[in-house]
């Protein structure tokens, strides 16, 4: 029984078990008969059948039975290959090294995606350094061949690990809504580090990369410029001056539309902030003018309907109407009309008298090409959606542990669509 359970093949069978009801374990004993002969582990060699040399004992950790922990015992031999010598024989039941077995492995990995690791190695009863070990092996294996080549639209943001520092850029392919890349920073040189990784997964970072959303940070604009670009050949660089000169690759930047609009909100709340000095009653009204008027409470809804009314004459309600009026451009029907809808908001926000809002003008005109590019991409990194969702229970997850790089591991783990192990029996 305990070998169909298992999905055991020949020559590998159960020949003892033994179960401890004072300790709560199971262990199950797995041996092969004599004269049996096993492939050389050797990666490309053919020799399926060498003979024995001598074999080494062995124990992996199992899926629990019922309660009680379960482990597999065997002798594992080390055979004799013609070709490679004398080696360890691979076992269908668990990874070279790996003291699980594989599907005590897997269900680790479904574990980690639902919940964060302390409890889940408490619950497992290991060590937390031998869960994170198998989440990284397997998260490193399955990264390593991923294929980036076809990527073409890419969405950049950075978040923060703990409140306001710490921080780590996050690059996906917008495509197919999946985190690609992340690392610690959030300067040009995180862009640099992508753009070598994208090389070692089959892409041609200086070519292939035709859009880009972001937000409107100098970093990234840098990094755009410099790792993911090229200049155009010039002719006189050709000493035979035959070739045509070649155009050169710059990938389409656009603004992310939450990222431009918290820049409005910014000014907003600059306004509110300055003039809630002599008029106390715009105090503690700051989510009532950020928020969408979808998301209000009735209460938030009551107090803006109140700082609002014409009579109050608020600086800060002439600001959330420019705003308002920005967030206009776009709902606009065609990309003509948005340009020519943002133009004349430009023109007239100028005028407002609020510097905040002058601010914001001189910001949008600033980004002009990537803030009208969205119209035609309709890129938008999501990260108010599900990609941000799975990032902020990423850093959950990883929680109590200060590196990053174990914060970055289960961002690949939960949003990298990775292709991790899947089996269905050992
Ligand atoms: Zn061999």
């Amino acid at each position: 029984m305990f070998g169909a359970a298992l999905g055991l093949a020949a020559p590998w069978q159960v020949v003892s078990v033994e179960f401890d009801q004072q300790v709560g374990r199971l262990d199950l004993g797995l041996d092969f008969p004599r004269g049996a002969r096993f492939a050389c582990p050797e990666q490309d060699c053919a020799e399926r059948a060498c003979a024995v040399h001598d074999t080494v004992d062995k124990t992996w950790r199992h899926l629990d039975f019922f309660e009680h922990q379960a482990f597999l015992h065997a002798r594992v031999p080390r055979v004799r290959c013609a070709g490679h010598g004398v080696h360890l024989v691979n076992v269908p039941w668990a990874r070279p090294g790996s003291g699980f077995t594989l599907l005590f492995e897997v269900a680790m990995l479904t574990y980690a995606k639902q919940m964060p690791i302390a409890p889940l190695a408490r619950m497992a009863r290991e060590h937390d350094t031998r869960i994170w070990r198998v989440i990284e092996h397997h998260v490193n294996t399955a990264r390593a061949g991923m294929d980036f080549s076809q990527v073409a639209d890419v969405g950049m943001d950075e978040t923060s690990a703990r409140r306001g520092q710490d921080y780590v850029s996050i690059f996906m392919d917008l495509a197919e809504r999946r985190v690609m890349f992340a690392t610690e920073g959030r300067d040009a040189s995180t862009v640099q580090a992508f753009a070598a990784d994208l090389s070692a997964h089959g892409g041609e970072p200086a070519t292939q990369i035709q859009r880009v959303c972001c937000d409107m940070s100098p970093a990234f604009i840098k990094g755009i410029t410099e790792h993911l670009s090229c200049p155009p050949v010039a002719q006189d660089t050709d000493p035979e001056g035959t070739s045509e000169p070649t155009v050169g690759h710059q990938p389409q930047i656009v603004f992310d539309r939450y990222h431009v609009v918290a820049k409005a909100n910014e000014g907003v709340d600059t306004v509110r902030r300055a003039e809630a000095k002599t008029r106390p009653e715009l105090k503690r009204s700051r989510y009532a003018w950020l928020k969408n008027d979808a998301n209000l409470t009735a209460r938030q809804r009551e107090q803006l309907t109140w700082l609002t009314r014409p009579s109050m004459h608020l600086q800060t309600a002439r600001a959330a109407r420019w705003r308002d009026d920005f967030n206009g451009f776009y709902d606009q029907p065609t990309p003509a009309h948005a340009e020519a809808y943002l133009r004349r908001w430009c023109y007239g926000a100028k005028r407002s008298r609020l510097e905040p809002i002058k601010d914001f003008v001189r910001l949008v005109e600033a980004h002009w090409d990537g803030i009208v590019a969205w119209q035609q991409s309709r890129l938008s990194n999501g990260l108010l959606e599900g990609t941000n969702s799975l990032i902020q229970a990423a850093k959950r997850r990883a929680r109590g542990y200060r590196s990053k790089t174990k914060m970055i591991t289960i961002i690949y783990l939960t949003a990298g669509k990775l292709p991790l192990p899947q089996i269905h029996t050992i």
